[in-house]
């Protein structure tokens, strides 16, 4: 009965809102129906059953295997009692947010070959909610809308359509609802594309708008929402190079923001596609919109006004990263804001009604630059940035100070919860630059670092929980993590925030200074940020957990747990559940590689592997998130091998073909490589990446 009057009162809260045509950001505080929970994407509980002095408490109230062993990224929605949750291969599951009892799941049946275009795992952040649909983005490119009672197929669109099919896309990011439509992006950059975000009407799925984020390679309009600003103020920032081939990158595959208060739609922008500069546009100009924050009208996708936080961008500094609005006092006046800390490092604060840059200070060390000239808006760039003149080592690195690993703000202390991961990069230009139809097009060499540098790289290579004052610009405190990928975070009304890290531990602080004041162990690392939500009186705490995700395919990341199913985590005051045991994934026994042997030429097939199967199965052959290839029983037979890596004997697994970019000498070659550094010693997967 008690839940019947609490989904009713939700209920009314949500018409109420769609009764002002979706002009406020209230959002029922008992659920968790946006990703953001509102539409500010603050990441606020405004429930405070869980707080400091309670939280001692918090149990283990009811936990979900789901049936995936990739990365678990997703925020999960709770609307009207029940959580929806999306996981890798962009399933979608229904729980009942009490019991945990499972109502449905529906699965897209994502090719997993699909896999191939995706830089960082096959995960996927997250789902849309709204009028009895759920919507998901699927890795392939299809925005599906699910029937939330059924979980039944309402409709489906492939999102790719009108793109080049010689670009390969991916979507990991959730869909947005802005109004009554539905906005989705994408990702692709280091493969090749063209980013552009659509809007389609949420009961019907038709399009109704498309920004595309790069101007059209070919110079024509597109016929599309961004034709007149592309032709207006994009076009002029691009020089002759390979963008024209590649569509330049831009891609939005993570932050979108609506705001109903200033009617707007913000878009995150991504980094250059190839990332040298160079390459890309001849070292000219500053490439509009790459590593921009877009507002565009969210009626009709016009372009209303932007800001690039990385002209010019050669290292993966994306402005995809959170962007969350909010009303602050800046000098003694009330100004509505919106606030982003993108990869390259620096916290901003923008007038999110004009694009006004009011402040910009770095949260994490940053080398590239050396503030931001805030007459431009520009970074002031240190020599050799573009390393035209040799390799740069840079802070942050590609990976960046912060990526989409949500942050969160309370209103009460004033603080934004940044999981700052402490990274540098190694960048240097390709002797030559040629497109390839599959694989990765970043289009630089990734140099090992100095190895006298190396110590004190690796060393620096952390993470941190920082909590941020956004109007002082400053830090207030921090919690060292070890590891640079953590979990996004959760501020509460107790006071609290949460956040789960790559050890398998989500904790608790104490919002005003960081004090640890209760954690879980879970057994499997968290990168998911946490929700929160109340039913039945009870406050519950919900997470994603499961290893996977860039940090593990190129980050190298291994920490000391067995491989095992994500799991949907959930805690309450008391909750007593214990977390069964799941299976662990077996790790084949290392190969005798003594006798093996291969007329391919090993140095050929060590430049072809770091250049086409080093991103998923790790340098020097070595990574335990995919399969560890000095271990794999293939390497014993050469048909066997070109079977798989030419013909795509494993393709329902993610291992694509290879056919079309390598010969079946170069598989020969790759598999002399893999046989030396098996004979080298098949050591612990993963011993040879990674820290101790
Ligand atoms: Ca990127």
């Amino acid at each position: 009965m008690k839940r019947t009057l609490i989904g009713l009162a939700s209920g009314l809260a949500l018409l109420l809102a769609g009764c002002n045509g979706g002009g406020t950001n209230a959002a029922s505080p008992d659920e968790w129906p946006y990703y953001g929970q509102d539409q500010r994407e603050q990441r606020f509980s405004q429930v405070d059953l869980i707080n400091r002095s309670s939280v001692g408490k918090l149990g283990l109230a009811w936990s979900a295997e789901v049936d995936s062993d990739r990365g678990q990224e997703a925020t999960p929605l709770m609307v009207d009692g029940i959580v929806y949750v999306s996981t890798a291969w962009s399933l979608v599951y229904a729980f009942d947010a009490a019991s945990g009892k499972q109502l449905w799941v529906y699965d897209p049946q994502t090719p997993r070959d699909s896999l191939i275009s995706a830089c960082c795992d096959a995960i996927n952040r997250g789902v849309a909610v709204h009028d009895g649909k759920v919507y998901v983005g699927t890795l392939d490119g299809r925005l599906v809308a699910i029937d939330a009672k059924t979980g039944k197929l309402a409709w489906q669109v492939n999102t790719f359509e009108g793109a080049p099919s010689t670009m390969r896309y991916t979507i990991t990011g959730a869909p947005r609802l802005v109004k009554d439509k539905i906005v989705i992006g994408n990702g692709g950059a280091e493969m090749g594309v063209r980013g552009f975000v659509t809007a389609y009407d949420a009961a019907s799925g038709k399009l109704a708008w498309r920004f595309y984020l790069t101007p059209n390679p070919q110079g024509k309009p597109d016929g599309a929402a961004s034709d007149d600003v592309l032709k207006a103020k994009a076009y002029a920032t691009w020089g002759d190079g390979e963008w024209r081939n590649s569509g330049g990158g831009g891609t939005a595959w993570d932050a979108m923001t609506y705001d109903p208060e200033a009617n707007l739609f913000y878009i995150g922008a991504g980094n250059g596609g190839p990332f040298d500069y160079q390459v890309r546009s001849g070292g000219k100009g500053d490439n509009l919109f790459l590593s921009s924050i877009v507002a565009v009208d969210p009626d009709t996708g016009q372009y209303r006004w932007h800001y690039q936080t990385t002209p010019s961008d050669s290292w993966d500094y994306t402005a995809t990263q959170q962007i969350m609005t909010a009303t602050l006092t800046i000098n003694g006046k009330q100004r509505d804001v919106l606030m982003q800390a993108p990869k390259n490092g620096y916290f901003y604060v923008l007038d999110r009604k004009t694009g006004e840059l009011l402040s910009a200070k770095p949260f994490a060390p940053v080398t590239w630059s050396t503030g931001i000239d805030m007459k431009t808006g520009r970074p002031n760039f240190v020599p050799n940035v573009h390393y035209q003149d040799g390799p740069a080592i840079l802070q942050p690195g590609p990976f960046g100070a912060h990526s989409w690993q949500a942050m969160s703000f309370s209103p009460r202390t004033g603080l934004v919860y940044i999981p700052v991961q402490f990274t540098t990069g190694a960048y240097q230009k390709l002797v030559k630059f040629q497109h390839r139809p599959v694989g990765q097009n970043a289009g630089i060499n990734i140099p090992e670092f100095p190895e006298d540098q190396l110590p004190k790289i690796l060393a620096a290579t952390t993470g941190q929980l920082l909590a941020w004052d956004p109007v002082a610009q400053k830090a207030r405190w921090s919690v060292p993590k070890r590891w640079f990928v953590n979990g996004g975070t959760l501020a509460t009304a107790g006071d609290l925030v949460f956040q789960g890290d790559m050890d398998g531990v989500l904790s608790a602080y104490d919002a005003y200074n960081g004090k640890l004041l209760w954690s879980f162990k879970a057994g499997q690392s968290i990168i998911a940020p946490p929700i929160s939500y109340r039913i039945n009186g009870e406050q519950y705490v919900a997470v994603m957990a499961g290893f996977g995700g860039a940090g593990a395919l190129v980050g190298k990341i291994v920490p000391n747990q067995p491989r095992s199913n994500g799991r949907l985590l959930v805690f309450k005051l008391g909750g007593n559940a214990t977390l069964p045991q799941t299976a662990a994934a077996a790790t084949p026994a290392p190969i005798d590689a003594t006798g093996l042997s291969s007329t391919g030429n090993a140095d050929l097939g060590m430049a072809e592997y770091d250049r086409t199967c080093g991103v998923c199965h790790g340098a020097n052959a070595s990574v335990a998130y995919t399969a560890d290839l000095r271990r794999s029983n293939a390497l014993r037979n050469a048909e066997l091998w070109k079977s798989i890596v030419i013909d795509g004997a494993l393709k329902d697994q993610g291992m694509v073909a290879f056919g079309k970019i390598l010969t079946p000498q170069d598989a020969e070659n790759i598999r002399a490589y893999v046989i030396r550094q098996a004979k080298k010693g098949a050591a612990a997967p993963g011993a040879a990446a990674g820290k101790k």
